[in-house]
C-alpha cells in the first residue's frame, strides 16, 4: 500500500468514495419505541412529576452524582441559564478559554456580561490554568473552563483559584459526557455544570437538548425558573403565574428526553467499545514521527468526543517547512484518501468577527474602552491557541457509533499511507498559498 501514490497526486484512494460508514446518532427500535410511547401517551410537556423530562434528569443526576439536574432546550441554553442562576448579569465578565464552540463566549454575552479569553495548554487544548489570575477583575464573576473534545480541563487548580476569589466555576461539559477528573464526574465539580445533548454529542437526542447538573438546590430552583418565564412550578399543584424576574422558555422537550433516555441505557456500552476502537486507532497513529495524537494525563479521562491531531515537522525530519503549510498539505492529502478528517474552530474565538467589529461592542452594555476591547480581543494574547488551530486538524463524529473499528483501521491506513509520503507532502506544502487560517476566516466573512 506505502509504494502507492497519493491520490492528491493521481493514485487510488484508500478509502473508496460510497463506502458504507456507520452513522451517529445510532438509531435502535428501542429508541424509536420510546418516542412513540410518550407521543401515544400524551406526555407532551416538560413538567408532568413522573414524564419523560423528569426521568431522564433523574437519571442524568444520579449518572453525575449531583442531586440536581434541570434539562433544557440545548447546551447553549443550558449555559446561560446556568450563569443566571449563578447570578451573572449585565457588566460582569466571565473567564472562559480562546478556544472552544462559540457557544461558551456567547452565553455571558445573552445576559450583558463579558466574555474575558484565556489562552490554552498546548497538550490539552484546554484553558492554561496559571493565565486564569492575571484576567481575574473586580467585574469577574465565574469561571467557565469547557471540557473541551472530551478532556476534563485541570478543575482543581481552577476551583481554588475562584474559592480564593469569590467566583463560581461553571463547567462546560457539552463534549465531555462520562468524563473524570481525579475520580469524580465532570459536570459535579463545579458549582454548575452544563451539558448538550445536540445530535453531534456523545449522549445525543434526536434534535436539540441540554442539562444542567449541580448539587445546590438553590441554583437548581433558579435554574427551572428561569427555563420557565421566571416562575415556579411545582408538579402536580396548580400553576401560579407569578412571574419573579426575567426568564426564557427554554423546556426540554418530552420525546426528545424519551429519545436521550432510551440513548442512556446504552451509553455505557457505547463508550467503553468506543474507547477500545479509538484506542487501537490512536496506537497505529502514535507510531508516526511528527503526528501527535490525543491522549490524556493520568488523573483523568477522555471521552473522545472529537480527536484533534497536531503536526510537528520538526518531529517528522522536515523540519524547515511553516508548520501550517505542512498541517494544510497533511490535511488535503488525507481528504484525497477518503479520510473524513476536517478543521473544528478556524479562529480563535476572540477573532470572531462579533469581538473585532468593535462597534456593537463600544456602543453596548459591557463597559469597554476602544484600548481594553484592543488587549482583550487581541491576537497577540493567544499565541498558544493559535499555534494550535495553524498545526492541527480533527475527526468528528466518524469515530462516535460503536461499530466505527473497521472505518477507522482503514482512516489509520489512510494516514499511514500520507506520512509514508512526506516528500510528495513538503513539495506540495512549498507550492501552496498558505495564510493562517483565521485570517481566511475573517476575510471570508461578510456580514450578509
Ligand atoms: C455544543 C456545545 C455547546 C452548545 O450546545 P448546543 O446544544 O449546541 O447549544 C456549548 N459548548 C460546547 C463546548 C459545545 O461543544
Amino acid at each position: 500500500m506505502t509504494s502507492q501514490p497519493l491520490a492528491i497526486k493521481g493514485g487510488t484512494p484508500v478509502i473508496a468514495k460510497g463506502r458504507f460508514t456507520p452513522q451517529w446518532p445510532e438509531i435502535t427500535e428501542d429508541d424509536l419505541k420510546a418516542v412513540s410511547q410518550v407521543i401515544a401517551a400524551h406526555d407532551l410537556t416538560s413538567l408532568t412529576r413522573d414524564g419523560a423530562v423528569s426521568r431522564l434528569e433523574q437519571r442524568w443526576a444520579a449518572e453525575v452524582g449531583t442531586e440536581h439536574c434541570v434539562a433544557v432546550a440545548n447546551g447553549t441554553d443550558a449555559l446561560t441559564i446556568a450563569l443566571a442562576a449563578a447570578g451573572v448579569g449585565p457588566g460582569d465578565e466571565v473567564i472562559v478559554p480562546a478556544l472552544s464552540f462559540m457557544a461558551s463566549a456567547m452565553a455571558p454575552m445573552h445576559l450583558g456580561a463579558l466574555p474575558i479569553f484565556v489562552d490554552i495548554d498546548r497538550d490539552s487544548y484546554n484553558i492554561d490554568t496559571t493565565k486564569i489570575e492575571e484576567k481575574i477583575s473586580a467585574r469577574t464573576r465565574a469561571i467557565m473552563p469547557v471540557h473541551l473534545h472530551g478532556l476534563p480541563a485541570d478543575l482543581d487548580p481552577i476551583i481554588a483559584l475562584a474559592r480564593r476569589h469569590g467566583l463560581v466555576v461553571i463547567e462546560d461539559a457539552a463534549q465531555c459526557h462520562g468524563g473524570r477528573y481525579r475520580n469524580r464526574p465532570v459536570g459535579a465539580l463545579g458549582s454548575l455544570g452544563t451539558f448538550s445533548l445536540n445530535v453531534s454529542k456523545n449522549l445525543p437526542t434526536c434534535g436539540e437538548g441540554g442539562l444542567i447538573t449541580t448539587n445546590d438546590g438553590e441554583l437548581a430552583r433558579a435554574a427551572r425558573r428561569y427555563r420557565q418565564f421566571g416562575e415556579t412550578l411545582i408538579p402536580g399543584e396548580r400553576r401560579t403565574y407569578l412571574h419573579h424576574h426575567l426568564g426564557w422558555n427554554a423546556k426540554m422537550s418530552a420525546p426528545q428526553a424519551a429519545f436521550a433516555d432510551s440513548q442512556l441505557d446504552r451509553f455505557h456500552d457505547y463508550m467503553a467499545r468506543r474507547e477500545h476502537n479509538v484506542r487501537s486507532f490512536l496506537t497505529r497513529l502514535s507510531l508516526l514521527p511528527g503526528l501527535i495524537a490525543p491522549d490524556h494525563p493520568e488523573d483523568r479521562s477522555h471521552v473522545w468526543h472529537i480527536l484533534r491531531f497536531r503536526v510537528d515537522p520538526v518531529a517528522a525530519g522536515v523540519g524547515q517547512i511553516n508548520p501550517g503549510a505542512f498541517r494544510k498539505a497533511i490535511e488535503r492529502a488525507l481528504q484525497a484518501e477518503g479520510a473524513p478528517v476536517s478543521d473544528y474552530q478556524r479562529a480563535p474565538l476572540p477573532a470572531q468577527p462579533v469581538f473585532q467589529n468593535p462597534g456593537p461592542l463600544l456602543k453596548g452594555k459591557y463597559g469597554l474602552t476602544p484600548e481594553r476591547l484592543k488587549q482583550e480581543y487581541g491576537l497577540h494574547q493567544y499565541p498558544r491557541t493559535c499555534e494550535v488551530i495553524a498545526t492541527s486538524f480533527t475527526l468528528q463524529k466518524v469515530h462516535l457509533p460503536p461499530d466505527a473499528a473497521d472505518h477507522l483501521m482503514r482512516i489509520a491506513d489512510a494516514f499511514e499511507k500520507v506520512f509514508s509520503h512526506l516528500d510528495d507532502i513538503v513539495r506540495l506544502a512549498s507550492v501552496s498559498k498558505y495564510h493562517e487560517p483565521w485570517t481566511e476566516t475573517l476575510a471570508s466573512a461578510p456580514l450578509n
